[in-house]
């Protein structure tokens, strides 16, 4: 047999836990929620300081997007854009290069 005061005092505590248990899904769901912005600056952050893509074929400089062009004999190496330094020395030595340069005696080392 319980008494009033011991009803009385299961149904605080019943209702202390329910109110905690809300309170930690709350919780759970701001830490998620902060998770996920912080991932997403995180995004942002990377975007802004360029992602690396690759490696120049020619001179193996670290590539970002936006920063290089693939070969034009379509070997699909990676060249630096920054003048056409890259991609005219890549050309000589690109796999896809024209054969008739390679087959000139003056041109073969
Ligand atoms: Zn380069
Ligand atoms: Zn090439």
């Amino acid at each position: 047999m319980t008494s009033y005061v011991e009803q009385a005092v299961q149904a605080r505590i019943a209702a202390a836990k329910a109110k905690t248990q809300q309170q930690e899904q709350v919780r759970g769901e701001l830490a998620g929620r902060r998770k996920a912005g912080l991932m997403a600056r995180h995004r942002a952050k990377a975007k802004r300081r360029g992602i690396r893509l690759g490696f120049c074929g020619t001179c193996a400089r670290p590539l970002m997007r936006g920063t290089y062009l693939l070969c034009s004999k379509g070997c699909g190496a990676k060249l630096c854009r920054g003048g056409d330094r890259c991609t005219q020395q890549h050309n000589t030595q690109c796999p896809n290069r024209p054969t008739a340069y390679t087959d000139s005696p003056g041109e073969a080392s």
